[in-house]
């Protein structure tokens, strides 16, 4: 009777397995994600995940690649622990082209000075909801599911006010290692007191222009 009842019982487990939801469905068949390169953001295009993944470098928690050899800093690094959900984050290349031309300009400035490097990143990536708690801008560069945008602090808080001060006369001025940050894609300069905000998103107005391109600059100490 047992042995009877056993094909039947698999064919149903089997038939049961088959009528649940598809869940292998890839996100992007269900879902959206807005942009990903500056031209589909500008246009307020979608794309799907696959499209997106092309554009876009994925920051686990977990991973240990060396992402900047140079200053051993690993790819997990680059994942800002906080109170949020997000379990990792699609960044924009160009940010992370970014963050390896601020590690180097802030190297520099160590070797030149006795200013101890104690660099941290402060916000990368944030869920819209998490984002909403702490108060950032409804359209922030730090919006998942792609980040435009890195928060850097130095630890000692005379080094940081020295480093803060340092990228805002930069700025200001126009100076070279202002253009080696534009180059980089650097559009938005955030300076606070307790760190600064570089942010490569594409600006399409704004009162300043470097080589007809638009950037934005903003002081909150
Ligand atoms: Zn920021």
């Amino acid at each position: 009777m047992r042995k009877r009842l056993y094909i039947p019982r698999i064919l149903f487990i089997f038939l049961f397995f088959l009528s649940l939801p598809s869940c292998n469905v890839k996100p992007a068949q269900q879902n959206h994600y807005q942009v990903c390169t500056d031209e589909m953001w500008e246009e307020k295009a979608f794309c799907t995940l696959e499209e997106c993944q092309e554009e876009k470098i994925w920051i686990s928690p977990n991973d240990s690649t060396l992402i900047f050899p140079k200053f051993g800093i690993e790819n997990r690094d680059l994942f800002v622990q906080n109170r949020d959900r997000l379990k990792g984050y699609f960044l924009n290349p160009k940010l992370v082209n970014l963050i390896g031309e601020v590690l180097t300009i802030c190297h520099e400035i160590q070797t030149q000075t006795d200013k101890k490097l104690n660099l941290r990143f402060n916000s990368l990536v944030r869920s819209v909801a998490y984002n909403r708690r702490i108060g950032g801008a409804a359209n922030s560069e730090h919006l998942e599911p792609v980040g435009h945008a890195v928060d850097i602090r130095f630890s000692d808080g005379k080094a940081n006010r020295y480093f803060i001060q340092y990228f805002y006369k930069s700025v200001f001025k126009k100076d070279s290692t202002f253009q080696r940050l534009f180059e980089k894609g650097c559009r938005s300069f955030g300076f606070y007191s307790w760190g600064i905000h570089f942010g490569v998103r594409k600006r399409k107005r704004g009162s300043r222009t470097f080589n007809d391109e638009v950037y934005a600059i903003w002081d909150k100490r």
